[in-house]
């Protein structure tokens, strides 16, 4: 059984995210190690590398999992020589990375416990959080092509300003979800200015745009929704637009039998639990697809992730990890005759 998570984080990044996962495995192990219990199966700590996708996304799971391929390390989303240079100060080569597949029928299960990054069970006082699925994201790259001209002699109705439509297309894709979509999010997270300067009018706009829901018929449709309103956009301001998909993850549902044992470690801990989804991407989706994954939620102070002030209390760092050691120890015994 594999327990654990990641350790890279992104930049400007907390401590917890990840880390977590991955020191309470390892204290799971240890602990079992110094009660002398002999289980009937290995227990696994692992840590993955690349989660957060500064280099590919998810490369340590995807790689145990096969499903990574040499194509999709030919033009990774952080760069091809970061890549490159990753890999070689982990004295390491792509076709290193393809051959770390794993042999499904070697896993019982895989485990993650990770902080929430949300402020749903800190809002809700309970301890811990019994994850039902991860939401599936679809990120696109658009570029807003205008035309470049002097920001003085240019009239305000011969523009072709694509920095107007980018900022148009912003705002409508955040009215678009919040009044059609309950349940998705959708967030521009960069905007891209060509030539960029006071005294110029942008040429060129590039977005970065990105959705997620935890159910596919809805991502479907916010993702034509989304694409729909980059098109107006660009007709309202004489504009050409266009799609570069860059990521697509399916939403990912966690093993309902898994939840249900971690439910039944966590009561028998006195904890408080709830089920809720993920909004966060993680390895236990890359884990689902080839054996039953379960990820197990802890409060994240404030909701507070991805920055320095990220904190989970040290109750809530025991309590998750009493629950994954508890957790783990149940299913050992079910595979005890
Ligand atoms: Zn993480």
């Amino acid at each position: 059984m594999l327990l654990g998570s990641h350790l890279d984080s992104v930049p400007n990044g907390g401590r917890y995210d990840g880390a977590l996962g991955v020191v309470a495995a390892l204290h799971v192990l240890l602990a079992v190690q110094a009660s002398g219990l002999q289980l009937p199966l290995a227990l696994e700590a692992i840590d993955f590398t690349d989660e957060e996708g500064t280099l590919v996304g998810l490369l340590g799971s995807e790689s145990l999992t096969g499903k990574l391929t040499l194509e999709s390390l030919r033009s990774p989303r952080g760069g091809r020589e970061a890549l490159l240079a990753g890999l070689e100060r982990a004295g390491l080569n792509e076709t290193e990375l393809v051959l770390a597949r794993r042999d499904p029928a070697s896993l019982v299960a895989f485990l993650e416990l990770h902080i929430e990054q949300g402020p749903l069970l800190e809002r809700a006082a309970v301890q811990i959080g019994l994850v039902t699925g991860i939401v599936g994201a679809r990120s696109f790259s658009l570029l807003f092509r205008g035309l470049a001209g002097h920001a003085g002699t240019t009239p305000m109705d011969a523009r072709r300003d694509a920095g107007l439509a980018a900022a148009v297309f912003t705002v409508a894709a955040n009215e678009l979800v919040v009044r059609d979509f309950p349940g998705c999010v959708a967030t521009v997270g960069d905007i891209r200015l060509e030539p960029g300067a006071f005294n110029v009018i942008p040429g060129s706009a590039r977005v970065a745009i990105e959705c997620r829901s935890l159910d596919l018929a809805p991502l479907d449709a916010l993702e034509s929704a989304l694409l729909r309103e980059a098109h107006a956009a660009a007709a309202m301001h004489a504009l050409g637009v266009e799609a570069t998909p860059v990521g697509r993850w399916e939403p990912t549902p966690l093993d309902a039998d898994l939840r249900a044992l971690v439910g039944r470690a966590a009561s028998g801990l006195g904890l408080e639990t709830m089920e809720l989804s993920s909004g966060a991407g993680h390895d236990a989706q890359a884990l689902a697809a080839v054996v039953p994954s379960g990820m197990i939620f802890v409060p994240s102070d404030g909701g507070v992730s991805h920055d320095p002030r990220e904190h989970t209390s040290w109750a809530g760092c025991v309590n998750g990890a009493n629950t994954l050691l508890r957790a783990a120890l149940e299913l050992s015994g079910s595979y005890a005759d």
